[in-house]
Parts: structure tokens; C-alpha cells; sequence
């Protein structure tokens, strides 16, 4: 399997159980011939943008959003309901190769995501099961809680705002306090859960009220050519005939390389997995959401429901050696085999007081990441191509992220705000370097948890 469109029979994950009234919707029964701004891709991303717009810019040119399938039917539908601010983890990794400074505006504009989204599902009363909790990260053994609390302290000695909200509990009390069996220590901060269909879906329902906005599903963009327009610079092949754009964003994620080629190997489809876990009775209340994490590659990421039942991800040791079962892979119409059974029995094994819980797996569902190259993402003005931008490459961390990078994208979409003044982190510019130079992190993981010899 290689990079693709969107495939037509994605898995079904519990999210799109009772899909929602724009699931298929079409805001015009034909494609427009044009649109000011074209986006490609109904997920997270592009709601976040075109709410970003619409507040931003009450007067703001014509949208249109093409969807290959259902709307937020990608990862946004998909994924573990986890908006998780990384308060000190890949910050100290960014740190110790961009600068502390360039670390810490990651790790502060995580945590002002988090803020952000929630004052907008507060101010809009989004029905979207939205909990603030505490994330805690457990660790299983002595070595890595070690050198996992180095690097947070590190952060907190220089000062680094969002690590100052971060806890540590030792191995003394690592298992009672987390709960998780066998945990040797545990770092705790704030983050929450929620439905992000609901919140992606309500966002689309007042964006299209609102009505700049033309939405077509089921319409999947084929190519992006140059025109010789002066008003509008880009021509966009779809499944239902051309649309002309004077600015086009790709917001496509995982599946940006089957449309721009220049994207293959920069992002790269990543195949995941999540399930949904309900008990027949009320099981022991989780109040934190998860990470269990075993090695630094393999870990899982779970989150409670307001319902009793469980939403976690992962399971990386059951499928992450055969490369070709998540590399550039983005067949979400099937499950991973292996991970049924790694999911089997979850519950009963991690958690204390769960062992009689009758715990079992309800759904289990395929989704693809979009793992940018270099781990970062991608923001701002692709090189090379005047008009052009890409919001993507979220490396299955972008729900932390979307809401805020939306706002910077707003600005250097429709007044062209170059991406220094926009308040972005540095590192997830787009440049011609990266896309030149970036080394492929993706593999370097994958070689150094199989221990393969480099290639
Ligand atoms: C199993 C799984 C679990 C995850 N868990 C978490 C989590 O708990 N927390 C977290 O922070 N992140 C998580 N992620 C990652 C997170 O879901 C993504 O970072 C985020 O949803 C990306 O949003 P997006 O809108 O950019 O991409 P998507 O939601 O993938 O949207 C892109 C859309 O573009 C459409 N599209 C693609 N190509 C075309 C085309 N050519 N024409 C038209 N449309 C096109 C797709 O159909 C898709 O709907 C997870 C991802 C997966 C797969």
C-alpha cells in the first residue's frame, strides 16, 4: 500500500456511530466554477480555519471546503478524544535542537490551545462531552521516570511557563495515585477529552449560518494546477469537474502526498488504532486521562468517558516492527488484526480494581495519521507556490494545536500577515529548507525501537 486518497470504506469508529446532519451535505447541488478561497480536507483543521476567518474577517472573500467523503470521516473523526497540551516531553526535544526559546513556544502554545478551545466550546455551548482533567503519564520502569523527570525539571529550572503547571509523583505512590498497575512513577498537567466530531460538526453548522461558506462533500480534489488567471492563480481537478481558486489551503493531512508530490515523504501516512471499551456494570471511575507509556515509541493514550467507558489508542508493539502495516499506509477500511487482541483484556490488565469490571472492546477502528517528517508541523505558505498553504502534518498530536494555528492561518490567508508576525511557533513554518533537508525522524524511531541497522 502507498500513499492514496481517502479511502471509500473507512472502518466505522465509535464517534460516527450516529453520524450527524452535514455528514453528506452539499451546500449546492453543483460544484461552484470558482471560489476565492478553496480548502481541501472537512477535518478539524479546516473548521478551525474557517471559524478563524469568519470572526477574523467579517468581510472576508467566498470559502469553499471539498471533503473526498463524509465530512470529518479523517483522523478528526477517528481519533482518541484527547486534547493533550505536551507541556515538557517534545518541548525538551525541541529545546535541545531548535533553542529553550523555540521549545517553549511550543509547549506555551499547547497549553494556550487548550484555553482557547475550551473558552470557544463554553462561549458557543458546543454539546460535545468537553471535560478539563488532569493527563497523567505513567512510567514503567525506574530508568525512564529517571530521565523523563530530568527533562522536566531542566524545562522548569529555565523557566518554561507551561512546565511550571507540571507534578511529579514518585514510585512510592506512582501505582495508587495513577492507578495504573505496575507504574513506577507518573507526571501529572492539565488537559481534557471530548466528542471531536461534535465539536467539528458544530463548527461546520455555524460556519455555513454564517454563510460565506460553501461546503461540498463527497468531492475529493484529484490535482492542483497553475492557471493564468490573474484573479484566480490555481485550477482544482475533482472527482465532480475543475474549480477555479484564487487561494487554496491544503488541509488534507495524512493524504496531502497523493495530491502534491512534493509532499511524499514529508508527510507520511501513518497508519493508527483506537477502540471503544464499555463495561456491562459501573466500572472503578477514572478521573485523568492516560498515557501509559512502556517504551518511548510504544505507548498508548486513553481517555474516560462521561459515560463510564473508555476511548484509548496505540498498541504499537502489537503491529509497529512490520513497517508496511503503518508506514505510508493509508488503508483505514480494515483493522489491524494484531491489535484486537493487544486491546483484548485492556482494562483488566493496566488498571487496579478493573480486574472484575467485565470490561470488553465495543469498537475498534482504523484512522490515519499525518506524520510530518521532521515531527513538526506544517503551517504557512508552501515554497514555490504563490496563493498556496498548508495546514497539515500534525504527527497524531493535533487536536493540542489545530484551534490556534487556524487563528495564524486566518491571517496569512486573507491579508497575507507574513508567518513571523502571527504569534506561530517558529519551528512549524513551512521552508524550502525543511522540505529540502528535514531528516526523516519517522524512520530513525522506527530503526532505533527495531534496533535495525541504520540504512
Ligand atoms: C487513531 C487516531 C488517534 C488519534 N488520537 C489523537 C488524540 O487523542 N489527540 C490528538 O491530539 N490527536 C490525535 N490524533 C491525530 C488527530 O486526529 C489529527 O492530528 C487531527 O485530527 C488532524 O486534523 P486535520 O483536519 O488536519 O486532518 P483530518 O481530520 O484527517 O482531515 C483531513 C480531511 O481531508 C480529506 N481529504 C484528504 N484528501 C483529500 C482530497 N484530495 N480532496 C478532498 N478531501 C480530502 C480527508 O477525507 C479528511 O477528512 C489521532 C489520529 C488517529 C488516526
Amino acid at each position: 500500500m502507498t500513499s492514496s486518497f481517502p479511502h471509500q470504506n473507512g472502518t466505522v469508529p465509535f464517534w460516527r456511530l450516529e453520524p450527524q446532519g452535514l455528514d453528506n451535505f452539499r451546500s449546492t447541488p453543483n460544484l461552484p466554477d470558482e471560489s476565492d478561497i478553496v480548502i481541501i480536507g472537512g477535518g478539524y483543521s479546516a473548521a478551525a480555519l474557517v471559524t478563524h476567518i469568519q470572526k477574523q474577517y467579517p468581510n472576508h472573500p467566498s470559502i469553499l471546503v471539498l471533503e473526498a467523503r463524509q465530512l470529518c470521516s479523517g483522523a478528526s473523526g477517528r481519533n482518541g478524544g484527547h486534547i493533550k497540551p505536551d507541556p515538557y516531553l517534545h518541548a525538551s526535544e525541541i529545546a535541545a535542537e531548535y533553542g529553550l526559546a523555540a521549545g517553549a513556544e511550543v509547549a506555551d502554545f499547547e497549553v494556550a490551545n487548550l484555553n482557547a478551545a475550551k473558552e470557544y466550546i463554553e462561549r458557543e455551548g458546543v454539546d460535545c462531552d468537553f471535560v478539563v482533567t488532569r493527563a497523567c503519564d505513567v512510567h514503567f520502569s525506574s530508568s525512564q521516570d529517571t530521565r523523563i523527570k530530568e527533562r522536566l525539571r531542566n524545562l522548569k529550572a529555565a523557566g518554561v511557563a507551561a512546565a511550571q503547571t507540571v507534578s511529579e509523583v514518585g514510585e512510592d505512590h506512582a501505582e495508587i495515585v495513577s492507578g495504573v498497575k505496575g507504574a513506577k512513577g507518573c507526571i501529572s498537567y492539565s488537559a481534557a477529552h471530548l466528542w471531536p466530531y461534535k465539536l467539528i460538526h458544530h463548527m461546520f453548522t455555524m460556519a455555513l449560518k454564517h454563510g460565506s461558506l460553501n461546503l461540498q462533500t463527497n468531492t475529493c480534489a484529484t490535482s492542483v494546477l497553475r492557471a493564468t488567471d490573474a484573479q484566480f492563480g490555481w485550477v482544482i481537478e475533482t472527482n465532480r469537474g475543475p474549480v477555479k481558486a484564487g487561494k487554496v489551503i491544503v488541509a488534507s493531512n495524512s493524504y496531502t502526498p497523493a495530491l502534491l508530490p512534493e509532499y511524499r515523504e514529508q508527510i507520511i501516512p501513518y497508519r493508527a488504532v483506537s477502540c471503544h471499551i464499555e463495561t456491562p456494570s459501573p466500572a472503578p471511575l477514572l478521573v485523568n486521562t492516560y498515557a501509559l507509556r512502556f517504551k518511548d515509541w510504544d505507548f498508548d493514550y486513553l481517555i474516560p468517558r462521561p459515560d463510564g467507558s473508555i476511548v484509548v489508542g496505540g498498541a504499537r508493539s502489537a503491529y509497529f516492527r512490520e513497517k508496511g502495516l503503518w508506514y505510508n499506509n493509508t488503508d483505514d477500511s480494515e483493522v489491524i488484526e494484531e491489535t484486537r487482541k493487544y486491546f483484548d483484556g485492556y482494562m483488566q490488565r493496566h488498571f487496579r480494581g478493573w480486574e472484575n469490571s467485565g470490561a470488553k472492546v465495543s469498537e475498534i477502528w482504523t484512522g490515519i495519521m499525518g506524520y510530518s517528517r521532521d515531527k513538526l508541523p506544517r503551517l504557512g505558505p508552501i515554497p514555490g507556490k504563490p496563493g498556496m498553504f498548508i495546514m497539515a502534518g500534525w504527527t497524531g498530536h493535533g487536536m493540542p494545536q489545530i484551534f490556534l494555528a487556524a487563528k495564524g492561518m486566518a491571517g496569512m490567508v486573507v491579508k497575507d500577515v507574513p508567518y513571523h508576525e502571527t504569534g506561530l511557533p517558529r519551528v512549524f513554518e513551512e521552508t524550502a529548507d525543511r522540505l529540502r533537508n528535514a531528516p526523516n525522524k519517522v524512520l530513525e524511531s522506527w530503526y532505533q525501537a527495531t534496533q535495525f541497522p541504520r540504512l
